[in-house]
C-alpha cells in the first residue's frame, strides 16, 4: 500500500506526482514519466534476468533438472500509464491545495509595492484557458513575495481594475495601512488630469502612496537615441545616468573599504580611497553593502546634461570615429521627453529604501548585507523565471497558481 491520487481508472503513487513539484527549467510530465519508466524496466529486467538464468538450468539435462524444482517464467511487464493519466492526477493532487495557496496569497501585504506585466507566462496556457488571456500582471512587495496577479486581455485600465480594487479592499479589511510607494515600468505621469494608475489606485494614492518609476527602465529608454549597444562608450554613458540619479553613502562606502582593506592593511596602506574602489571592490559588494540615494531632480537634471554633452562631442566617438549616439537630434529628444520624469524617480523624503537583511563579516569587520526596497527589478525577474517555473511545456491555469504559491 502506498499513498495515491485516484483518477477514474488507476491509483498514481503521490511520490510521482511530487516529482513535477521541482521548479526547475524543463520539468515535464513526460520527463517524470520517462524516469519513472527507466526505473521500473531496469527493476523488471534485473527480475527478468534472474528468472530466465534459472530456467535455463532447470531445462533437460542442465545441472538443476535433477532436483525437478519448477521455475516460473517471469511475468509479463507491467504496462506504465500514461504522461497524460499521470498529470490528470498532478492537477487532481493541486486542487486539493488551492485553498492553501490562495490563504497564502490573500494574507501577503506590503509597504514598497511594485506592478509589472508579461506576455510570456499566458503562452504557456493550454486546455481551456488557451487563448483566454494576453497578459499576466502582478503586484509584488519589498520581499519578492506576490500581492496578487491577474490574466487579462489587454492591459487597460477596465481589465486591471479588478485586481487593483481586490487588493485595496483586502488591505483594508485586513486593518494595513496604505502602501508608501507603488513602482511600475510606465504610466507614472501624465502632462494633467490623473493618470491611468492614480485612477486604479485612487484610495491609497488619496492615502499618500506615491507612484515612481523604476529607475532602471528609465535609464533603459535612452537605447534607442544610441547607435548600439556595443560602442565603446556606451558602458561610460550608462554608468554616468545611474551615477545622475543616485549616489553612494558614503559612510557605508567608508566601512566597505575599511573591511577590503583588513585583507592585508600594509599593501593597502598607501592605495587611495579611490582607486580601492576602483581596483579591490567588486560590483556585488557594492551593490550589498553600500545603500544608495537619489540626489534629487535638479542635481540629476544637471548631471545628466553634462554627461550628453560631453559625450555629443570627441568623448562620444569610438576608435573610429562613430559617435555614440544616433544623432544630436535623437539624444536631444529622447532627454526632454525623459525630463519630465526626473520628479517620479526620487525616493520620498525621510524613506528608508533598504533594509537591514543580516550582518556579514568582511575580513573581520561587521558590514551589514542590505536589501534594496526600491524598483521593481524583482518582480521583473520573477516574470522572467516564472514560465520556466511553471511545470511542463503548455500548462493550465492551476500549475500557474502553484508556482506562484
Ligand atoms: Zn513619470
Amino acid at each position: 500500500m502506498f499513498p495515491a491520487i485516484l483518477t477514474h481508472r488507476r491509483g498514481v503513487d503521490k511520490s510521482v506526482i511530487r516529482l513535477l513539484r521541482d521548479r526547475t527549467e524543463g520539468n515535464t510530465m513526460i520527463k517524470v514519466w520517462r524516469q519513472v519508466q527507466e526505473n521500473h524496466v531496469e527493476d523488471y529486467h534485473r527480475k527478468d534476468l534472474y528468472t530466465t538464468l534459472l530456467m535455463t538450468l532447470v531445462k533437460p539435462g542442465a545441472i538443476v533438472s535433477a532436483f525437478r524444482h519448477q521455475f516460473e517464467a517471469p511475468p509479463p511487464q507491467r504496462e506504465m500509464p500514461s504522461a497524460h493519466l499521470l498529470r490528470h492526477a498532478f492537477l487532481l493532487a493541486e486542487a486539493e491545495n488551492v485553498q492553501d495557496y490562495r490563504s497564502q496569497i490573500l494574507s501577503t501585504f506590503g509597504t514598497v509595492l511594485k506592478m509589472d506585466s508579461t506576455k510570456k507566462v499566458v503562452k504557456k496556457l493550454s486546455g481551456e484557458g488557451k487563448g483566454t488571456a494576453e497578459w499576466f500582471t502582478s503586484i509584488g512587495n519589498e520581499y519578492s513575495q506576490i500581492v496578487s496577479f491577474i490574466l487579462t486581455c489587454e492591459e487597460s485600465t477596465e481589465c486591471l481594475k479588478p485586481m487593483c480594487q481586490g487588493v485595496m479592499d483586502r488591505f483594508q479589511l485586513a486593518n494595513q495601512p496604505v502602501p508608501k510607494i507603488l513602482y511600475v515600468d510606465r504610466g507614472c505621469c501624465r502632462a494633467q488630469g490623473p493618470t491611468a494608475l492614480e485612477s486604479l489606485f485612487k484610495t491609497w494614492v488619496d492615502g499618500g502612496m506615491v507612484v515612481r518609476l523604476d529607475i532602471f527602465h528609465w535609464i533603459h529608454r535612452f537605447d534607442a537615441a544610441i547607435r548600439t549597444d556595443s560602442h565603446s562608450k556606451y558602458a561610460v554613458f550608462k554608468s554616468a545616468l545611474a551615477g545622475a540619479v543616485m549616489a553612494y553613502n558614503r559612510a557605508d562606502l567608508e566601512l566597505l573599504i575599511k573591511a577590503v582593506r583588513a585583507k592585508d592593511p600594509t599593501a593597502f596602506n598607501r592605495v587611495t580611497d579611490e582607486d580601492m574602489v576602483r581596483l579591490y571592490v567588486s560590483s556585488e559588494r557594492l551593490k550589498h553593502h553600500v545603500r544608495r540615494v537619489t540626489l534629487g531632480a535638479q542635481e540629476t537634471f544637471r548631471l545628466v546634461q553634462i554627461a550628453i554633452d560631453e559625450l555629443k562631442g570627441p568623448a562620444g566617438l569610438d576608435e573610429s570615429g562613430v559617435s555614440l549616439f544616433k544623432s544630436t537630434e535623437a539624444i536631444d529628444s529622447m532627454w526632454e521627453a525623459q525630463q519630465r520624469h526626473l520628479e517620479c524617480m526620487q525616493d520620498p523624503p525621510e524613506m528608508s529604501m533598504y533594509r537591514v537583511a543580516r550582518s556579514t563579516s568582511i575580513n573581520g569587520v561587521d558590514v551589514p548585507y542590505y536589501k534594496c526596497l526600491r524598483g521593481s527589478n524583482s518582480l521583473e525577474g520573477f516574470h522572467k523565471f516564472l514560465p520556466q517555473m511553471i511545470p511542463g511545456v503548455l500548462s493550465n491555469m492551476l500549475s500557474v497558481i502553484q508556482s506562484i504559491s
